[in-house]
């Protein structure tokens, strides 16, 4: 394994008993998602599955640039209804409450530790995540 280090993965099968969970060891390298082997694929040992390492990032597969993203979990986050987060952030409310049914899922993977010690200035994506996670339970 050397260096490798995937610890800030998780398996993205929602079916997999280790979904979601970070450091749980269940992931081995299984060769490459791309021709160039700039990207990992991973096998979970639980489940089987097959993924790109990719594919376990909140952004993968959106086209919202990841800005708009965490301005829309920072509004969120600061109690900003979603109405009031799509007219501020530009996007439609559409988006809105499509992200915080994302993210509040992705958000599960978070540990309450984790974004205590957050600031705002330093929030990345997925701490950002988190904060929607935690307000989006009473959306
Ligand atoms: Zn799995």
């Amino acid at each position: 394994m050397g260096a490798e280090d995937f610890s800030h993965l998780a398996c993205p099968n929602a079916d997999c008993p280790d979904y979601g969970r970070r450091g749980a060891a269940n992931l081995r390298p299984h060769g490459w998602s791309t021709k160039d082997k700039s990207v990992r694929c991973l096998r979970c040992t639980t489940c089987g599955q097959h993924f790109s390492e990719r594919a376990n990032t909140p952004l993968f597969g959106l086209r919202t640039s990841e800005q708009t993203l965490i301005a829309i979990a920072r509004h969120l986050a600061e109690g900003v209804g979603c109405r009031a987060t799509a007219r501020l952030t530009g996007v439609t409310l559409n988006t809105v409450l499509r992200f915080t049914a994302r993210f509040g899922k992705h958000a599960e993977l978070f540990h309450d530790e984790m974004v205590r010690h957050v600031q705002p200035q330093q929030i990345q994506a997925d701490e950002a995540w988190a904060f929607v996670g935690k307000k989006g339970q009473a959306l």
